[in-house]
């Protein structure tokens, strides 16, 4: 095969002619060739050159006119961005295991030990930019024939690929998440029998690797294979517990597991946000360990949402996942999840209404969208019922919105007006005359405005014993 007509980019080239003239082959390898051949558009690129990799970067950036260069000189690798591609050279290389370590110790070598190095046959496949070979594709491993198959298969022995570096395992299960291929059989028992090696690998590596699970069409593939081969029990074994279904006196509750990656799937026909996606996955998080069982009621799960949010920071830490405004935001979906549902019936008032205004704020079409998610049954009708429900909700906020403006509420007084008015230093009774003000607001004693808030002021100021000043002081 060859794919001269995909490398018409000058830096192919700029690369075949550098390496021409100074007698050594360079190919291009991995997952820009695999991506050539899905049609997925790439910009990474890596090139692999058989001799000094730095030394033929070095020649080829000058060529190129290219200003910013990163030298790893431990690794043997240089990266550049040209034309928003970016580029990595490195030399040929052999690699062999340390049991302890996924860093392998590294030496010189040929085109098939760096093929050989690499962890599927569909990310081994190199491309040649050699004069009497340019574009011409190199499969020692029936790479191609696997793209075709849609299978995901190691070049050499599968037990020991994936334990020499077990991020392996994470990368098998990603790729057939993203791309939609089935990773072989053999492959798939060496994973599980090697899940517990996962241990050497560092959280960071394995999130990255989960994230791209998460932002896939279909995540739930992933997080079934994960869950099948014992992966997901290494890192987050709080959604293994998801998993099963007990049955008491011939009630039985749902699968929450498979519930929540039904949710999952859901809400990523609605957004690619990958925060939203989490907060899928953790909206029932804390059911195991709320569940109980009642003979009038059957199973409940009281709390699970408060439980819920708590149980994010710790999961989030222990995954090395960012403890920023993302963590708050898929803590409060979490708390706040069972909420819109709760306002369907006819006697809610405006008051519970504003109050999830208030609390959710700008995040509550986020949140409506999660709860649409979360409506998940095997009966149609009910299916049909609950979204006709959720519809009233998504009415209901509205029209309150409109007529309270709730959602980016601020208060009409602000505490440094207050202070001003009555001649007060930042103290208690300032934060609760501003709190009794908004709950006001939110109970609808008084209108979201200022004159109303100024009045409203006056009555609790004169409650907690302050002088009343005359107004326009
Ligand atoms: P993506 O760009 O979607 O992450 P990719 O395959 O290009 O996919 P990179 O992490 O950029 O992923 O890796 C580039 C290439 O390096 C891969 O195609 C593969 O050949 C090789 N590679 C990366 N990680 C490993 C690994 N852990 N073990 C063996 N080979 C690897």
């Amino acid at each position: 095969m060859n794919l001269k007509t995909h490398l018409q980019h000058n830096i192919f080239q700029t690369i075949s002619d550098v390496g021409a003239e100074n007698g050594v082959s360079v190919f291009v390898i991995g997952g820009y060739v695999r991506d050539i051949l899905l049609k997925r558009p790439s910009k990474d690129i890596d090139f692999v050159v058989l001799g000094n990799g730095l030394d033929i970067a070095e020649k080829v950036v000058k060529r190129l006119n290219v200003q910013k260069v990163a030298f790893y000189k431990n690794f043997g690798t240089a990266a550049f961005i040209y034309d928003e591609l970016e580029i990595e050279f490195v030399g040929a290389r052999k690699e062999s295991y340390n049991r302890d370590s996924r860093k392998p110790v590294v030496e010189n070598g040929t085109l098939q030990d760096d093929q050989n190095r690499r962890d599927f046959t569909i990310n081994a496949l190199a491309i040649s930019l050699n004069k009497s070979s340019f574009g011409e594709v190199l499969d020692p491993f029936n790479g191609l024939a696997d793209l075709d198959k849609k299978i995901i298969r190691t070049p050499l022995e599968p037990s020991k690929t994936y334990s020499d570096d077990p991020l392996r395992m994470m990368r098998a299960i990603r790729f057939a998440t993203q791309l939609g291929f089935k990773i072989e059989q053999e492959s798939l028992d060496a994973i599980s029998k090697n899940a517990d090696r996962l241990k050497i690998v560092s959280a960071e590596r394995i999130v990255t690797e989960l994230n791209k699970i998460i932002l896939a069409d279909k995540p739930s593939i992933g997080f079934k294979l994960l869950f099948d081969t014992k992966l997901l029990h290494q890192f987050f074994p709080e959604m293994v517990a998801l998993q099963g279904i007990e049955t008491v006196n011939g009630k039985s509750h749902k699968d929450n597991f498979y519930h929540t990656l039904e949710v999952l799937d859901n809400i990523c026909e609605n957004t690619d946000d990958l925060w939203l996606r989490w907060a899928a996955i953790m909206h029932d998080i804390a059911k195991p360990k709320t569940k109980r069982f009642n003979d009038t009621v059957g199973w409940t799960f009281h709390g699970h949402e408060d439980l819920g949010a708590k149980m994010t920071p710790k999961i989030f830490t222990r995954l090395k996942l960012p403890l920023d405004h993302k963590m708050k935001y898929v803590q409060k979906l979490v708390r706040l999840h069972l909420r819109p549902i709760a306002l369907v019936s006819g006697s809610v008032t405006d008051t519970a209404v504003r109050r999830l205004l208030f609390e959710a704020g700008d995040d509550i079409d986020d949140l409506m969208t999660l709860c649409n998610a979360d409506i998940t049954s095997k009966n149609e009708y009910k299916i049909l019922k609950y979204r006709q429900n959720f519809e009233k909700v998504r009415q209901k906020l509205k029209d309150v919105e409109e007529k309270d403006q709730i959602r980016n509420f601020q208060p009409p007084i602000s505490g440094a007006e207050i202070m001003d008015i009555f001649q007060l230093s930042p103290s208690k009774i300032v934060g609760n005359l501003k709190n009794d003000i908004k709950e006001a607001i939110l109970e609808g004693e008084i209108k979201n405005n200022y004159n109303d808030a100024y009045t409203y002021l006056m009555e609790r100021a004169e409650f907690y014993g302050l002088t009343i000043p005359k107004r326009g002081k």
